[in-house]
């Protein structure tokens, strides 16, 4: 078969092996395989449940996009607003790669449909069918000089919380990114994080001038390669040796996106905060309370942008192990199996209730785990989580309560 490729689909022509690598097995929406599971499917498909269509979830998309780079289906508005519903979890490579030789060839084993995705975004952008209405609003006030973030405030709220921090420095070897959400939404979860950080001797340097990470418009499909430039030279001035952040988002754009998209490796080595707290913990540098006689049942929320986007799932569950009266407990669906919370690629801003029902079904997973709290470490997953557990009502706040991992060791010190 000749497969005739349109030439205007720069980014699609690049993933045309993945895509024609889809065998139409199904297993990533209908877990026709028992090893898959229906537990493991797409997010999405599952909160639209009978209104969800083929093009909802993998297989469909892929058999759009054979359509696409044959020349017979355009792209369109209309195909925008079905791609953006999808969070970019890779719960869908996670069961296509499942799939046994008895089930799909393994050739579907090829397929990075995250990296797919992304591509299908890039082409709609450059099209000119996206991004849609609320994306361009981020994506306008991310690039704008007087914020610099996506949640269109004033710069200046970013860096409110210093104030109460004033020998932080703004050189240092060891720098806090602090990236937009936390700072601008969860103010008090980044003052706990840098009491940690002063109890336990360590110095951090924070730039008062910092842009977006960028993690938005790139999932969204804009090039983002202005800001990288921006971020990596304000760090580099700033003498960085290590960078890190509380934000998975963060963590995954810089670690992965940036020397990607810049050709070449950072000057600076990356780290999640959870990596410097674990080195806090083996060395005893946290004074914890003396432990308590009943201990907390402690369940651990896997973001998408450190499991399943960087392999990043078993550090997080160390630092909860090392904290006084908890026990990890693990929910049905954890690590690389995990189910999102709802809120990546741009699902969050253009179609919120989607997000939250996607995270009501992980709220109702950590409830049935048995577990007393529901932690996390990404500032959005927490966002998305709580803005789904303020609509669950009292019978639910009854049985569990949510808070980021860095609340939870200043809880106990
Ligand atoms: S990335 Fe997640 S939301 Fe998107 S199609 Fe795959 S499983 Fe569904
Ligand atoms: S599981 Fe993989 S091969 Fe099967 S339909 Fe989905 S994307 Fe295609």
């Amino acid at each position: 078969m000749v497969i005739e490729i349109m030439t205007e689909l720069e980014n699609l022509k690049k993933e045309w092996e993945s895509i024609f690598s889809c065998m139409g097995c199904g297993e990533c929406g209908f877990a026709i395989n028992p090893m898959v599971g229906i537990d493991l499917t797409c997010p999405v498909k599952e909160a639209l449940g009978e209104e969800a269509f083929e093009i909802h979830f993998s297989r469909g998309r892929m058999s759009v996009l054979k359509s696409i780079l044959e020349g017979s289906i355009p792209l369109s508005k209309e195909l925008a607003e079905f791609v953006y519903q999808c969070t970019e979890c890779g719960n869908c490579t996670e069961t296509c790669h499942q799939s046994d030789e008895n089930v799909v060839l393994n050739i579907s084993k090829w397929i990075d449909h995250c990296k797919v995705w992304n591509a299908l975004r890039k082409d709609l952008v450059d099209a000119g069918f996206a991004p849609l209405e609320r994306h361009e609003s981020l994506i306008e006030w991310m690039n704008n000089e007087n914020m610099k973030n996506p949640y269109g405030e004033q710069q200046v709220k970013k860096y409110e919380w210093i104030s109460a921090f004033p020998n932080i420095k703004e050189k240092g070897e060891l720098i806090f990114f602090g990236g937009c959400t936390m700072p601008l939404r969860q103010e008090n979860t980044l003052k706990n994080m840098m009491k940690i950080l002063q109890v336990a001797g360590i110095e951090v340097a924070v730039s008062r001038d910092e842009w977006c990470c960028g993690s938005i418009g790139l999932r969204i499909g804009k090039s983002g390669e202005e800001i990288i430039k921006r971020n990596v030279d304000l760090l580099n001035k700033m003498g960085a040796k290590t960078v890190f952040t509380a934000c998975a988002g963060c963590y995954r754009t810089l670690k992965k996106d940036y020397p990607e998209i810049l050709g070449e490796e950072l000057p600076f080595e990356v780290k999640h905060i959870t990596e410097i707290l674990i080195d806090l913990l083996n060395n005893d540098k946290i004074p914890f309370k003396p432990p308590e006689d009943e201990e907390l049942k402690v369940t651990y929320h896997d973001p998408c942008h450190l499991g399943r986007h960087m392999d990043f799932y078993e550090i997080p569950r160390n630092v909860i192990e090392k904290i006084p009266s908890v026990k990890l407990i693990e929910m049905k669906r954890n690590r690389n199996h995990a189910w999102c919370c709802g809120a990546g690629g741009g699902v969050k801003s253009q179609y919120p209730d989607m997000a939250k029902d996607i995270s009501k079904e992980r709220i109702k997973e950590a409830i049935e785990s048995g577990a007393d709290i529901l932690t996390t470490s990404c500032p959005f997953c927490i966002g998305n989580l709580k803005d789904a557990y303020d609509e669950m009502g009292q019978e639910v706040k009854e049985k569990i309560f949510l808070i980021d991992i860095i609340d939870l060791i200043a809880s106990k010190i």
